[in-house]
């Protein structure tokens, strides 16, 4: 450009207002929201009768929900908080383990990293509403992986050091293997095989809900969500065991929190069977996510790269079903779980916090299939508060 020349890897800047590409990385500012578009927001949020929630793991992204004016979390993905180098080791410790006694050590170690996380959460939420889910992925996901360690375990044989970390790993990450992990066990399924996991984390959020309630004088609205629910069974007995550990810890600290357990709607089933599954609920979360990738029958993990691009290139579908709602198919499953959920329980809450909740065209779909909110990442929740103004007013 301009007789400049540019290799890979150098830095350049690109200024998406005006067009243009610097040299180098160029001096930044954090986006300033001006008044002018603080007053559309407002024009926005009198009209818009569908809430606005954020997508939040850490008390740093509940912060970021809190300045785009976020309504609450929508969700709380709990396994975020299992990474970081002092936490990953007493992960795979419970994970390694090979008795009750030995997980349950180590879960004692992961709590308190748990608690801290939820307690600045609720702090910076201020008593909004707060959807913490449960462990949801494969217990793998926090190993390292199966051609990772093969390697490893082959380098340390080959060269005559023994690796026992490594080969302890590798046998565990072996028996764990799933050929569909992501149709395997995880979510609510690990939730039942491993009930010490789920009791841990309800145990770090209600004292933590109690710490926050202790210290501000303001009880955090917290609600407790299962992930990965296809049958009312399955939900009745982690509703049974997460109500046992709040109301213990509740008991324990002679404190009184009110908090609501509910599901995601992430199964064709658990949308087909909404109305039994309602009676074990108090509210519904929309995983657009897994909902579209269990409908359609698309791998998340391998759609995007594989064959989508060809089917949006030769128009065989009209837009990436995981970016905008598929309202034929998995809109339909939506608007059946809608109507079926509130049949059994007119006062149910029903959300969405798939990535959809950001997307204009889905929240226009959201606000008329009758949903009380969406949830987005925090840096969607000012175009979703719009797009949810827009199909209030029929413009959506
Ligand atoms: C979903 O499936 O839509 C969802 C929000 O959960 P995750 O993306 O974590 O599977
Ligand atoms: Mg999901």
């Amino acid at each position: 450009a301009d007789g400049r020349g540019f290799r890979e890897g150098d830095l350049v800047t690109l200024d998406g207002t005006k067009g243009e590409a610097l040299a180098g990385a160029a001096e930044m500012l954090p986006p300033a929201l001006d008044d002018s578009f603080r007053r559309l927001l407002s024009w926005a949020d009198a009209v818009r009768d569908i809430g606005v929630r954020a997508n939040a793991d850490t008390p740093a992204d509940a912060e970021t929900a809190r300045k785009f004016e976020a309504e609450g979390i929508g969700l709380c993905r709990t396994e975020h908080m299992f990474f970081g180098e002092d936490r990953i080791t007493a992960v795979r410790e419970m994970i390694l383990s090979t008795t009750e006694e030995g997980r349950k050590k180590a879960l004692a170690k992961i709590e308190p990293f748990q608690k801290a996380d939820f307690v600045g959460i609720f702090e910076a939420m201020d008593g909004l509403p707060v959807t913490i889910r449960l462990l949801d992925p494969p217990l793998h996901e926090f190993l390292p992986s199966l051609v990772e360690l093969s390697e490893r375990v082959a380098v340390a044989r080959a060269t005559g050091q023994d690796d026992p970390e490594a080969e302890a790993q590798l046998r565990r990450v072996r028996q764990l293997h799933e050929v569909n992990p992501m149709l395997g066990t995880r979510g609510c399924r690990l939730g039942i095989e491993w009930p010490d996991v789920y009791r841990m984390q309800v145990a770090a959020i209600m004292s933590a809900a109690c710490k926050v309630k202790a210290e501000t004088g303001r009880p955090p609205l917290v609600e407790i969500m299962i992930p990965l629910v296809g049958f009312e069974e399955e939900l009745r007995i982690l509703r049974e065991q997460a109500v046992d550990v709040a109301e213990t810890v509740l008991r324990e600290r002679g404190e009184r929190i009110d908090y609501l357990v509910g599901t995601m709607i992430e199964l064709p089933r658990a949308a087909l069977m909404a109305e039994e599954i309602a009676r074990q609920a108090d509210f519904f979360s929309f995983g657009t996510n897994d909902l579209t990738q269990t409908t359609l029958g698309f791998s998340r993990d391998d759609a995007e790269t594989k064959f989508l691009t060809y089917y949006l290139q030769h128009n065989v579908i009209p837009a990436n079903p995981f970016e905008t709602i598929d309202v034929d198919g998995v809109g339909r499953l939506v608007r059946i779980a809608v109507q079926e959920a509130r049949a059994g329980k007119p006062a149910i809450k029903l959300g969405i916090c798939g990535e959809h909740g950001g997307d204009p065209a889905s929240v226009a779909f959201f606000h008329e299939a009758g949903l009380d909110y969406v949830s987005c990442s925090p840096y969607r929740v000012q175009t979703a508060r719009i797009a949810a103004a827009r199909a209030a007013l029929g413009a959506g």
